[in-house]
């Protein structure tokens, strides 16, 4: 098989690239360096871009739900009895 093409190899990075060709791509993958690589750096930026739209995200539902995502604080914790000072 020859070297799949980019746009292949970043399909499979996102998990986004059909069967069979995924499965034959992925054979390749696993005994040639340079696709491996390529590859890597695919997988990089992919996870680069997950954890920026995470964080947008997470940021633009403060702004929208600003009570329902806040952990519940401020619980009354009980603590031993309090003996008033005498
Ligand atoms: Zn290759």
């Amino acid at each position: 098989m020859n070297h799949p093409r980019n746009d292949e190899l970043l399909l499979l990075a996102y998990g986004e690239l059909a069967e069979p060709a995924a499965g034959q791509i992925e054979a390749h993958v696993a005994t040639c360096l340079a696709c491996q690589a390529q590859l890597a750096g695919f997988e990089r930026g992919r996870l680069a871009l997950d954890a920026q739209q995470q964080r947008s995200r997470a940021w633009s539902c403060r702004g929208r739900f600003p009570l329902a995502i806040r952990p519940s604080v401020g619980r009354p914790r009980r603590r031993g009895r309090r003996r008033p000072d005498m």
